[in-house]
């Protein structure tokens, strides 16, 4: 994965927008806006509709201009299908307002509150402040009747806007799946387009055809196709329906005044909701388009068992129990909304984690670049605070090795980061001299760690320490083996830390070769290590390979080594490690495990 080098796009972007609403309303507040349909689970694809927005809003704050971010949710829309996993019986419910359609597990008030509910929490842990709009409660409240009514009687001006892009009935619309209630050129040549849409009075769908529309008393009549029943609205008391969606999202950037609202690349296409709501806007309601950034999808990958409430589709919630909120934030804010980019559950937290945190130790030592330490203060920071993170740093390969090889058990793992300072927590570890770590120190990093273990990692990938010494083994080891690890147990708490391991177990090999610890390591050396490191792992772990070695080391205790090693007696319960001793080398050099 590569950065893209000075691309701070969001600080770009809250220019523009800035400059856009001063040409509109020198010194008015910046409104921004998201929309989410709650039709089902909002997953991390669609947390870019959210996390766009967010970032160019809270940059607009920092620079102290007042910024609101709407959250406008499409909860007015019709229920499209039944969802996977009900039974046909939901079918009734098709075609009416996802607020009118009731939870079927009846743990919320409507099948739209079932999917906002989890997206409110995720929103608070990602430091996302919104104010959010439900459209049911806006067409209720007769907010829009008059744009209802304006929209009404500007039809035939609408119904030519939609025909330019119209090439033949069905056919013109870039996103099939949405609910565009463009109903074609066949009503419009008999003069009956109406860009407004009742909700059935007696069934409750939208199933309805306005067969008039008297512009004096304020009124539509309907006949609904489903049930048959025939009514009126009222489009001043008991608004009953919406406006179709290629002019409902052009009606509300006008009542809101939206200056900034990114949307998803397939909304861009000719002919697609944004550049026929960019028409509508202007020559029906007398406003202006928002400044448009599309955005490109989100993959993901190496979700193995996650998501089970979500269908399938790991929720921002779901990817908030493998990663820290500032880790999240940071994947979003650091890709150019053009670019498309994965998030892998699987091999690639550990990596991404690494990343993460040596980004934090290049900007602790002031060698980070400025785009770098801006893109990293948007992941960690909002204008309102920091964002929840770990006191301390400490890795989250070492964090989720501690967990593997004790098995999860917190007390152990407990004990082993006590013994632990800054300089034996790993990579990207700021050296504060401070000593021992508590469980309190790494959460929620730790919690994270056994989330991702528990789910993410085959059980046939984990770690399982030998119970008891390979004595078989040991008892055939050739003189050369059985000196190095001699040599190694001699030297096993010299210096007890991540990096001092990593010298000696890299070091061992080389001092069998008459080099000293710190030279560079020969060609017949490296052969030497890999093979010293394949007898460590048998021994100790009884396969050819494992966790990173100095983190097994450091998560077994000199004590459980020393007897797995078969060097000296100590009982193989032995766990405490000795005080760490800080002022290892920096900079050792990682330790990759052998193939
Ligand atoms: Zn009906």
């Amino acid at each position: 994965m590569t950065d893209t080098e000075g691309s701070d796009w969001v600080s770009r972007t809250a220019d523009e927008v800035i400059a856009e609403a001063d040409r509109r309303a020198p010194g008015a507040p910046v409104v921004c806006a998201s929309g989410l349909s709650p039709s089902g689970p909002i997953h991390l694809g669609n947390l870019r509709e959210l996390m766009v927005p967010h970032l160019v809003a809270d940059e607009i704050r920092r620079r102290g201009r007042e910024c609101v971010h709407l959250l406008s949710w499409d909860d007015y829309d019709r229920l499209r299908r039944v969802p996977a996993g009900l039974p046909p019986s939901f079918t009734e419910h098709v075609g009416r307002p996802l607020t009118a359609v009731p939870d079927p597990d009846d743990a919320y008030d409507s099948w739209a509150e079932r999917f906002k509910a989890p997206v409110r929490a995720a929103m608070d842990a990602l430091g996302i402040e919104v104010r959010e709009i439900s459209q049911t409660a806006m067409y209720a409240s007769g907010a829009y009747a008059d744009a209802i009514l304006h929209a009404l009687d500007e039809r035939a001006r609408i119904d030519s806007i939609l025909a330019r892009y119209r090439t033949r009935p069905g056919v013109g619309d870039a996103e099939g799946t949405e609910d565009t209630g463009d109903t074609g050129p066949t009503d419009s040549a008999a003069g009956l387009y109406y860009p407004y849409r009742p909700y059935c009075h007696r069934c409750g769908r939208d199933t309805t055809q306005v067969t008039s529309y008297d512009a004096t008393g304020a009124l539509v009549d309907y006949a609904c196709a489903a049930c048959g029943h025939r009514d009126r609205v009222h489009l001043r008391e008991d608004n009953h329906g919406k406006l179709v969606w290629k002019v409902d999202w052009p009606m509300r950037w006008a009542h809101e005044r939206v200056m900034f609202e990114p949307f998803g690349a397939d909304h861009s296409a000719p002919g697609s909701s944004f550049t026929v709501g960019a028409q509508v806007v202007r020559e029906v309601f007398g406003g202006q388009p928002p400044v448009p950034l599309p955005y490109s999808f989100v993959g993901i990958r190496g979700m193995a068992k996650m998501s089970s409430s979500a269908g399938g589709v790991p929720t921002p919630a779901d990817g908030l129990r493998i990663l820290e909120p500032a880790v999240l934030r940071w994947l979003y804010a650091r890709r150019l909304p053009a670019q498309s980019f994965t998030i892998d559950f699987g091999a690639e937290v550990s990596r991404l984690y690494d990343e993460w945190d040596r980004l934090a130790a290049r900007i602790e030592a002031g060698q980070a670049q400025p785009w770098e330490r801006d893109v990293a203060d948007r992941a960690t920071t909002t204008s309102r605070g920091r964002v929840a993170g770990p006191r301390r740093r400490v890795s989250f390969r070492v964090l989720a090795s501690l967990l593997d090889v004790t098995a999860g058990d917190t007390a152990q793992v407990g004990r082993i980061l006590a013994g632990f300072d800054d300089a034996t927590a790993g990579d990207g570890a700021p050296d504060t001299g401070s000593q021992g770590i508590t469980v309190a120190d790494v959460e929620p990093r730790l919690s994270l760690a056994r989330t991702w273990l528990a789910e993410q990692v085959p059980a046939e990938e984990r770690t399982h320490v030998r119970t008891e010494p390979d004595s078989d083994l040991l008892a055939s080891l050739t003189a050369e083996d059985a000196v190095s690890l001699r040599e190694l147990t001699t030297r096993l708490t010299d210096d007890w830390t991540l990096s001092g391991l990593t010298r000696l177990v890299y070091g061992v090999p080389k001092l069998r070769a008459g080099l000293t610890v710190d030279d560079p390591a020969t060609a017949e050396v490296k052969r030497a290590q890999r093979g010293f490191f394949r007898l460590l792992y048998r021994l100790l772990v009884g396969a050819d390979r494992g966790p990173r070695l100095p983190t097994l080391l450091l998560a077994l205790g000199p004590g459980r080594v020393r007897a797995l090693l078969g060097q000296g007696d100590a009982l193989l319960g032995e766990r405490d490690a000795p005080h760490s001793q800080a002022g290892s080398p920096a900079g050792e050099s990682r330790l990759t495990e052998p193939g």
